[in-house]
């Protein structure tokens, strides 16, 4: 087995065929560039960013939904994250709160259960996005909520599922080699569904965490797999091949596969999670939000699924930067445009 600086001596001099690699995962992404990791590689090793930053991949309609939700008298919107600074097709939230609209930020969904016990009169609806590793943090929410019996609790849904995004990006976004796995995800779903991939794909998948060194060992894993199939979990202190049962147990309880409409993808069959027919009146009206109107000019849908490079958006650090973001891409910590923007990575 190789030590670490022969890994990196090796990943530095690498000159063999091009080997193009997707990160899916946001935090990814933001490891990538916080460890200066793309400098450390042949420039025949390319790192992409791939569509897995919740708040990049949530499409207009939702923040369109959000912001008439919270403009109503009896209506608080509660939110988490950079999703209040994401622009939909008028105003994000943050502009919606300006104007008066009733939009409050959480730290945990957790919260709104105290909110909505303490204030009977208002109904507080959770802004409930995210992928295979939040989900499991909705259904505990419901699950207080239903035990309660809350009726003034309701969340809005745009929850999404790795494997039928990633099939997409294969098909439609070209010439990947091989992917890092997203480790939160692969801790709740399992290292199994990437092996699945991996054999239906013809693609290699390892499993990472997100220190330097980790993803060090896992871009040289992918390299020397080039053109083979194949997954290694290289997170095993986390990640099992069967995952987290018990958080899979209580998302099955709640929702169930559903199509889902990501940003730049338009609709991808059966790639997200919606509330069960039996637990609707948690709902706030999450179905059929599909549209996505982006901001002009912006090309996040073609950096998303790594046709375009964030710097090679001609609004790049010139109209659009972290503190005047013009895209979702650039609003979140987790987006490929923030990050390259941030850490220079080319
Ligand atoms: S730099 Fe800004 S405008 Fe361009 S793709 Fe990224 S988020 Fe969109």
């Amino acid at each position: 087995m190789q030590t670490l600086e022969e890994i990196v001596k090796a990943l530095k001099e690498y000159d063999g065929d091009e080997v193009r690699i997707m990160e899916v995962c946001g935090t990814h992404t933001a490891a990538i560039s916080e460890n200066g990791i793309p400098a450390m590689l042949s420039p025949k090793i390319k790192l992409i960013s791939g569509p897995g930053c919740p708040v990049c991949v949530t499409v207009t309609a939702v923040i369109d939904k959000l912001v008439e939700l919270s403009m109503r008298e009896d209506t608080i919107v509660l939110t988490f994250g950079d999703l209040i600074r994401v622009k939909g097709t008028d105003k994000s939230l943050a502009d919606a709160k300006a104007d008066g609209a009733h939009v409050r930020m959480v730290y945990s969904p957790m919260e709104s259960i105290k909110l909505a016990e303490e204030d009977p009169a208002h109904t507080y609806v959770f802004a409930a996005i995210g992928f295979e590793t939040t989900t499991p943090v909705y259904a505990m929410l419901l699950e207080q909520a239903d035990k309660k019996n809350l009726k003034n609790l309701k969340l809005l849904t745009s929850l999404k599922t790795m494997p039928e995004v990633i099939r997409w990006v294969v098909k439609n976004g070209g010439g990947i080699d091989g992917f890092i796995a997203p480790g939160h995800v692969a801790a709740v779903t399992g290292s199994g569904i990437f092996e699945e991939l991996s054999k239906e794909l013809g693609i290699p998948f390892v499993v990472s965490g997100f220190e330097g060194a980790q993803l060090l060992m896992t871009i040289y894993a992918l390299v020397s797999m080039k053109g083979k199939t194949g997954m290694k979990n290289l997170y095993k202190d986390v990640v099992t091949y069967e995952g987290n049962l018990k958080a899979k147990e209580a998302v099955e309880k709640f929702f169930e596969p559903s199509d889902s409409s990501w940003r730049g993808m338009g609709t991808i069959p059966g790639s997200g999670m919606t509330l069960k027919k039996e637990y609707l009146q948690f709902d706030a009206g999450s179905i059929g939000l599909d549209t996505d109107n982006m901001p002009a000019g912006c090309q996040c849908a073609n950096v998303l699924v790594g046709k375009l490079r964030p710097y090679e958006c001609p609004l790049f650090g010139k109209v659009c930067t972290p503190d005047n973001a013009h895209g979702a891409c650039m609003v979140s910590t987790e987006g490929s445009c923030y990050n390259y923007f941030v850490s220079g990575r080319k």
